[in-house]
């Protein structure tokens, strides 16, 4: 029997952040972790894919389908070694995840590499693996932080297998398909399927919705729309999947109002969502209050039984890396001692496709919902300077405001490297910005950042370049 003051179970972006910040508070802390620590945002997340991703640009704009020809630039066909690519990858991922696991030894959290079972609010029986292989033992704590996160969601008829593949395969190919569907148009489906149509496979995306990542509007998403009819992706819009044979690589489809189809690939990427392991490993035994598959936690992360405390994808929309660490900091905080909570006005979220989706605060139609009236307005690149320079003109930047204050309560941003413009965004929404402030801000010239002030002098009736 060992016994700690905080127990975190899971060390992903909520859990390592949590027992950072404990520990750091001078709080004896044990976090146990499965695998490596970083969770999916690490080590078959956010990382991997984004470095997937890039390669892909990078191969995709030497091919002569890319833009370097248009550039003048003249290059002999590129060849792509998966192996060195995958290697790549994995290299960022080990220097992130030494560098967690460092900073956990720093701050004097003892880290278990183990399964744990959670037996009751205050023990947890961990069963170590690797070096500390040994019995299962019994740690008992005061503060019982769950951070366990989630797993791809799988399609009851075509299960995970043979040809079917989640995102954690697809992000490490031994070999490039010739042909992919994909089944499901949101995030996942939309990152990786363009990546690897970036790479020569032909790819197939099958989404149920009428639409590309059905969250968004269809203004914001059209230029997205575009890009992956350019790149030649097939896309079969309000089409269910009715079965599949993962040995054939076969999907049965049913467009609405259409005859059923089969369609057949090589590989087939199912990416319909993720789940939450909200009632694994005994935590279902804890009887805690839920919301839908998810813990139901209030502004401080406190589940419905004292002490014990939920952070990150197991508590729900949105499943963003950022949002899990936010959440890790309030929850860490009130168990050290201090007031916090967890009320951030915008989250934002990026959609790393091309051209790249960003999002922040509410879009045109629910501020309108909310406030009964929004000014909304809308700078294309097209009149941008920067976007042009970088041949990469196909989007624009919105604002969304109140019409009574003029109060920023939302931005959208459709191309290329908008994810860098989400720090202004969510900065002017918690600052409670008003549309002069922005419009009345110096922004550098020639960036991308022009068309955020652009968009709120239009909103202001002052277009300067639009
Ligand atoms: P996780 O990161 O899932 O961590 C949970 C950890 O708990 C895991 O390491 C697991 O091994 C461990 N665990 C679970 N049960 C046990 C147990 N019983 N015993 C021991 N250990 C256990 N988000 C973004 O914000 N930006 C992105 O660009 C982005 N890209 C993504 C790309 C892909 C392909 C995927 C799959 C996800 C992406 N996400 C992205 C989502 C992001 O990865 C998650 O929101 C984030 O990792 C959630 O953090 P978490 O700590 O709640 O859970
Ligand atoms: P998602 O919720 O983004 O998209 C799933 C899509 O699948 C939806 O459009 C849905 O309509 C469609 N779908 C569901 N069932 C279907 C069916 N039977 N047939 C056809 N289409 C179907 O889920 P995801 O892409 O798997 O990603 C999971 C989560 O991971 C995201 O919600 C997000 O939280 C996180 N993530 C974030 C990023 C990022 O921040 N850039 C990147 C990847 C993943």
């Amino acid at each position: 029997m060992q016994s700690t003051n905080v127990l975190v179970v899971g060390g992903g972006p909520a859990g390592y952040v949590a027992a950072l910040r404990t520990a750091q508070a001078g709080i004896a802390t044990t976090l146990v972790e499965r695998d490596n620590p970083g969770g999916t945002c690490l080590n078959i997340g956010c990382i991997p894919s984004k470095a997937l991703i890039h390669a892909a640009d990078e191969f995709y704009r030497l091919t002569e389908a890319g833009s370097s020809a248009r550039l003048g630039i003249i290059t002999t066909p590129p060849k792509l070694e998966l192996a060195r690519l995958n290697s790549w990858k994995q290299g960022i991922v080990s220097q992130l995840t030494g560098g967690v696991q460092a900073l956990l030894k720093r701050a004097g959290v003892q880290v278990v590499k183990g399964d744990a079972r959670v037996l009751d609010g205050k023990t947890v029986e961990v069963t170590p693996f690797g070096e500390e292989a040994a019995k299962p033992r019994r740690v008992v704590c005061q503060h019982l932080v769950l951070a366990t996160g989630s797993v791809p969601a799988e399609l009851p008829m075509l299960p995970f297998g043979a040809r079917v593949i989640s995102s954690t395969e697809a992000l490490t190919p031994d070999e490039l398909p010739a042909t992919l569907i994909v089944i499901g148009a949101g995030y996942i489906g939309l990152e990786l399927g363009m990546a690897y149509a970036k790479l020569g496979t032909r790819v197939t995306v099958v989404e149920a919705q009428d639409r590309i990542l059905p969250a968004w509007d269809t203004t914001l998403t059209r230029p997205v729309q575009r890009r992956l009819q350019a790149l030649g992706v097939e896309l079969l819009l309000g089409t269910r999947v009715q079965g599949g044979e993962a040995n054939a690589g076969t999907v049965q489809v049913k467009p609405e109002s259409r005859q059923e189809r089969t369609l057949q690939a090589d590989k087939i990427l199912v990416a319909v969502g993720r789940r939450p392991l909200a009632t694994q490993a005994g935590i279902g035994g804890l009887m805690l209050d839920m919301q839908g598959p998810y813990i139901r936690v209030d502004e401080q992360c406190r589940t419905s039984m004292r002490n014990v405390w939920a952070i990150g994808d197991i508590t729900g929309e949105p499943m963003l890396a950022h949002r899990a660490m936010a959440q890790a900091e309030v929850a860490a905080a009130v168990i050290a001692g201090r007031r916090r909570r967890f009320e951030p006005l915008a989250i934002p979220a990026v959609c790393y496709t091309d051209p790249e989706v960003a999002v922040a605060g509410l879009l045109p139609d629910e501020a309108k919902e909310r406030f009964g009236d929004a000014l909304v307005a809308s700078f294309p690149f097209a009149g941008n300077g920067r976007a042009l320079t970088l041949d990469a003109a196909d989007g624009f930047v919105r604002v969304v405001a109140r019409r009574d204050d003029h109060r920023i309560v939302g931005w959208q941003a459709v191309g290329p490297n908008v994810s860098e413009l989400t720090a202004a965004f969510t900065q002017a929404i918690e600052m409670c910005a008003r549309l002069e402030d922005i419009a009345g801000t110096i922004h550098a010239h020639p960036t991308l950042s022009e068309a955020v002030q652009e968009a709120a002098l239009k909103a202001l009736g002052q277009g300067l370049h639009g």
